[in-house]
């Protein structure tokens, strides 16, 4: 018998078998197609080397700026493409010899839990003390007639021909960094969101922020719409939207972010397992789910659906999983995006602080008066400090603009260790660096941001 076994092999699967294997347990990983899961080959490292390669198109196109002649003669997609395997598969591989390293078994195959001691892999019974979930999240292209012949975002990464134009359902993370990618490269988005803000779950701010930047870009913003029908054309698809103004759209490419968490055919239900109303398992702060001794991590778990979420989701379950008491700290899951100019948020929103009764205290600084922002010619965005006026706690923390994606990690530290406003206000960085604008942000909060004009 195992100690833990853990079915899925993605960031929160993978994490968590080396953490209980480090713990002294006797580990198994199943994995029914590749190591990695999304966020290796669909998701986070794809997405990521397809974004960087619309930053050097960008910045090859503002060269001239610092006195570089160059002409940007094209793009060669096959050539990302390739990239994007090359490294995915080099990740894939140190996970395996990492695995075997720490002498985790490494099962390949579909996992069908019987209870909550037994699990069948394509007939095969395998016994554990402690089963953890991490399968994942898959697509999900459903809702107007016809949408399922659009594609979803993680398909968008083999691309080997760019479409003229292209609708973007969804106003997530991953339809931003999609609408973001394809504007660069000179495609026509119409990015269409049903609620009244791209990015509802963060501050107003980084809303209004990235939704400037996006239009700027060429992308069309719209906003409380929906696709009420799609039909097939020559070439390309018609688009009816539905919202305050019908509409009628011909695009080349129709793509949908939407995900779901994959708990079909896991045999959920005849153990008793309960989900949330969005369809993900519930879990408890330990993690545990409504079954004693069977955990779930990661995107199956819904919410945030995030890869360092996952991780460190495993880490909590495979330490509770080996006789720990952990919490899952999830008010530090922070979040990114790799856009121009880039997100990075943690905490609560200035509407959320609100709405929890605080007394909401704000302080924002421009990257505009940034002296290395100057220099860099990327003066896009600002950083804002969301705390409580009551004892100056750190509430949250949004961020907009170059670095943004590294920068959050000193706020989620900040929050992590309770730092208040006002020591992070009396704290040092190095000159220059984007990492000054948080510390301007906090004497902000307190009145007195030295590099803004007398209020
Ligand atoms: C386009 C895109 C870009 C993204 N970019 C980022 C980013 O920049 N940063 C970030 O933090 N997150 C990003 N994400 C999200 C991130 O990829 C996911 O949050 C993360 O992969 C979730 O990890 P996981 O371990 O929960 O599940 P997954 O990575 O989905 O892995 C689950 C694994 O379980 C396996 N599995 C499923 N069912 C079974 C079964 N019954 N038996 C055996 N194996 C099974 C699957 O094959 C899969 O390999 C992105 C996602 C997408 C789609």
């Amino acid at each position: 018998m195992y100690d833990v076994v853990i079915i899925g092999g993605g960031p929160g699967g993978y994490a968590a078998a080396i953490r209980a294997a480090q713990l002294g347990g006797k580990t198994a990983l199943i994995e029914a197609a590749s190591l990695g899961g999304t966020c290796v080959n669909r998701g986070c490292i794809p997405s990521k080397i397809w974004l960087r390669a619309a930053y050097l198109y960008t910045m090859t196109k503002r060269a001239g700026d610092f006195g570089i002649i160059l002409s940007l003669s094209g793009l060669n997609l096959n050539k990302i493409v390739e990239r994007k395997n090359g490294v995915a598969s080099e990740i894939r591989m140190g996970m395996k010899s990492l695995l075997a390293n720490y002498g985790i078994e490494h099962i390949n195959g579909r996992a069908v839990i019987r209870n909550s001691k037994e699990i069948d892999v394509d007939g095969k019974k395998i016994e554990a003390r402690i089963i953890i979930i991490a399968t994942g999240s898959s697509p999900d292209v459903t809702g107007a007639p016809g949408i399922d012949m659009a594609v979803s975002v993680d398909q968008l990464f083999d691309l080997a021909k760019l479409p003229k134009s292209a609708l973007i359902l969804g106003a997530g993370s991953n339809e931003i960094e999609a609408a973001n990618m394809l504007a660069v490269f000179g495609v026509k988005v119409h990015l269409v969101a049903d609620g009244a803000r791209i990015l509802p779950l963060e501050d107003h701010d980084i809303s209004q922020r990235m939704s400037q930047a996006l239009r700027q870009q060429g992308v069309e913003v719209i906003t409380r719409h929906n696709i009420m029908s799609l039909s097939k054309r020559e070439t390309g698809y018609s688009i009816v939207l539905a919202g305050p103004k019908e509409r009628s759209l011909d695009v080349d490419m129709v793509i949908v972010g939407k995900r779901k968490p994959n708990t079909e055919g896991l045999g959920l239900k005849n153990i008793g397992v309960v989900l949330n109303d969005d369809g993900g398992i519930k879990v408890n702060d330990s993690l545990e789910t409504s079954v004693r001794g069977i955990y779930a991590i990661g995107d199956v778990t819904g919410g945030w659906m995030l890869s360092h979420a996952a991780s460190s989701m495993g880490v909590t379950a495979s330490e509770n999983a080996m006789g720990g008491n952990k919490t899952y700290p999830s008010h530090l899951v922070s979040r990114g995006l790799w856009t121009i100019p880039q997100v990075g948020a943690v905490g609560l929103s200035e509407e959320e602080a609100e709405k929890k009764g605080y007394d909401v205290k704000t302080g924002e600084f421009p990257y505009a008066i940034n002296g290395l922002a100057m220099g860099h010619g990327l003066t896009e965005g600002s950083v804002k400090v969301v705390s409580d006026a009551k004892d100056g706690d750190l509430l949250g923390v949004h961020i907009v603009g170059e670095n943004a994606t590294e920068l959050i990690g000193e706020a989620v530290l900040a929050m992590q260790f309770e730092c208040s406003v006002d020591e992070l206000a009396h704290s040092i960085r190095v000159h220059p660096s984007c990492s000054e604008t948080l510390v301007d942000a906090a004497r902000d909060s307190d009145g007195w941001a030295l590099y803004l004009p007398k209020t």
